[in-house]
């Protein structure tokens, strides 16, 4: 690869030219990726990188089919969806044949915010509302009428203020959240009608201000949360209130989709539910913008009888029709959603093997290849282990790995690698992260020790100290 540039005068430009709020991984040492094939990715010394985080690689970085698509519409014609072109109706038949009945007309965009804001507004116009019930720390896009239903950036110091129209359910999170699994002692689907509960409450209370239920906005398993599993019967339940206060469900399938989860093809298939708008992007174009919103032709009617056309210079282009289509070609040829299935499998059973050694392994969860593993200081108290977090994504990055953290505490390690990731790929991401742990381990035991050493046992706090910290050396090691 020849670079334009050294890495140095790289960091130099955008440093200059580039928003400093613009996110950027490892920025202390950031990355300069220059090339990627399948679940690899190349810096610009030519190291190897395997990427366990990148849900836009759906099918691999630059797979030759999706490529060859787009080089072949760009070559052809790029023009806007006002005249006919094939590939668009394709897609979108290929896209409803996906999705359970009623849900039959598309609409397609650019990204994954701007579907969301769509389907917010089509929501507006059907049910002629405004009120939305979000989930605690969900992200659903940047766009100024996105961050104000995402607490994910809410939430911060510095995020804008919460409008009164968005009311807040917590997130179903049975480790963490208000409501969990064993501690509680209840079962999965009662966890689950608790949660629902939670929304309908918000729903009473919406209806009590006199605005009533717009819709109910959410990610099917949340990603940006960190990587939550809802209990059994949440979404239906919580479906049933918001449709009983005459709100319309808006699934957000823009991390989750395309046959992650290993057994459907959409997440919100795992919680049995029929959405009323579904939102789709990121692993739709494999790395090219392209999203869309699917809903109800009941819907889709609402939004036509309003007068108000719809036109989006670069939704549903041909270009980027072309390469979602080769983007569902790849997804049944090389039967990627068993294969999420098979090769999740075992990467979640490896990861459970991590629990049972290193303490610092608190919960893993996950669904196909959508895999969480959550650190704890403690399990007991699970008090999240937010530096160790930190510490592994860059000693992962060391050995030539890259995988992510999230969740509110920035303690949930993240994998949702390219679905072309193998076993042997799983197994390389467990071994070094077993050892990683390790080190972890070593470090605590001595700190541990250290401690109980130092301690004087004359008075008696101290020996409460030296007996907690003597048992918590115990079960560390
Ligand atoms: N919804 C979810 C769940 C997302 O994770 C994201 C992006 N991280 C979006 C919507 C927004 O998508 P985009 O960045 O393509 O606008």
């Amino acid at each position: 690869y020849l670079q334009s540039m050294p890495k140095s005068e790289t960091i130099k430009l955008r440093e200059k030219h580039i928003g400093a709020a613009c996110q950027m991984f490892f920025r202390s040492n950031p990355l300069k990726i220059v090339r990627g094939i399948a679940q690899f990715m190349y810096d610009e010394s030519g190291e190897r990188y395997l990427d366990c985080i990148n849900n836009v690689a759906h099918v691999g970085h630059c797979h030759p089919h999706v490529v060859e698509a787009g080089r072949n519409q760009m070559s052809l014609i790029s023009t806007n969806n006002r005249y006919l072109h094939d590939d668009m109706v394709i897609l979108a038949k290929r896209l409803v044949k996906t999705m359970p009945e009623p849900l039959s007309v598309c609409f397609f965009v650019n990204s994954g915010s701007e579907a969301n804001d769509l389907a917010l507004r089509l929501a507006r116009i059907h049910t002629k509302r405004k009120d939305v019930i979000t989930l605690d720390h969900a992200y659903h896009g940047h766009l100024t009428s996105m961050i104000e239903v995402s607490p994910y950036k809410l939430n911060l110091p510095g995020g804008p203020e919460k409008p009164e129209w968005v009311h807040v359910a917590p997130v179903p999170d049975v480790y963490r959240g208000k409501y969990t699994y064993p501690m509680d002692s209840k079962s999965e689907r009662e966890l689950g009608r608790m949660y629902a509960d939670e929304v309908g409450k918000l729903c009473r209370l919406a209806q009590s201000n006199g605005g009533g239920v717009c819709a109910f906005i959410a990610e099917s398993l949340q990603s940006c949360g960190g990587q939550i599993i809802p209990p059994e019967s949440y979404l239906k339940n919580t479906y049933k209130h918001v449709r009983e206060a005459g709100g319309v469900c808006i699934a957000d399938e823009v991390q989750v989709g395309f046959g992650r989860v290993g057994t459907h093809m959409w997440a919100f298939e795992t919680q049995h539910v029929i959405p009323d708008i579904v939102t789709v992007g990121k692993p739709m174009g494999n790395g090219h913008p392209v999203a869309a919103v699917i809903t109800t032709p009941e819907i889709a009617k609402s939004f036509a009888d309003t007068g108000v056309e719809y036109f989006n210079t670069y939704g549903g282009n041909p270009v980027s029709c072309a390469i979602a289509n080769a983007v569902l070609d790849v997804i049944e040829e090389e039967r990627l959603m068993e294969r999420a299935f098979r090769v999740g499998n075992h990467l979640l059973n490896r990861c459970e093997g991590l629990k049972h050694r290193h303490s610092l392994v608190g919960d893993v969860r996950g669904r196909g290849l959508f895999v969480g593993v959550e650190l704890v200081t403690d399990r007991e108290t699970r008090t999240p282990a937010t530096a160790e977090a930190k510490h592994v994504i860059n000693r992962m990055r060391e050995e030539k790995i890259l995988i992510s953290r999230d969740g509110p505490d920035s303690n949930v390690l993240k994998f949702k690698p390219p679905m072309v990731f193998g076993i042997q790929d799983a197994d390389r991401l467990v071994d070094t992260l077993d050892r990683v742990l390790a080190e972890l381990d070593g470090a605590r035991i001595s700190k541990i020790t250290l401690e109980v050493r130092v301690t004087p046992i004359d008075d008696a706090s101290s020996k409460d100290t030296l007996r907690s910290n003597s048992k918590q050396a115990l079960k560390a090691i």
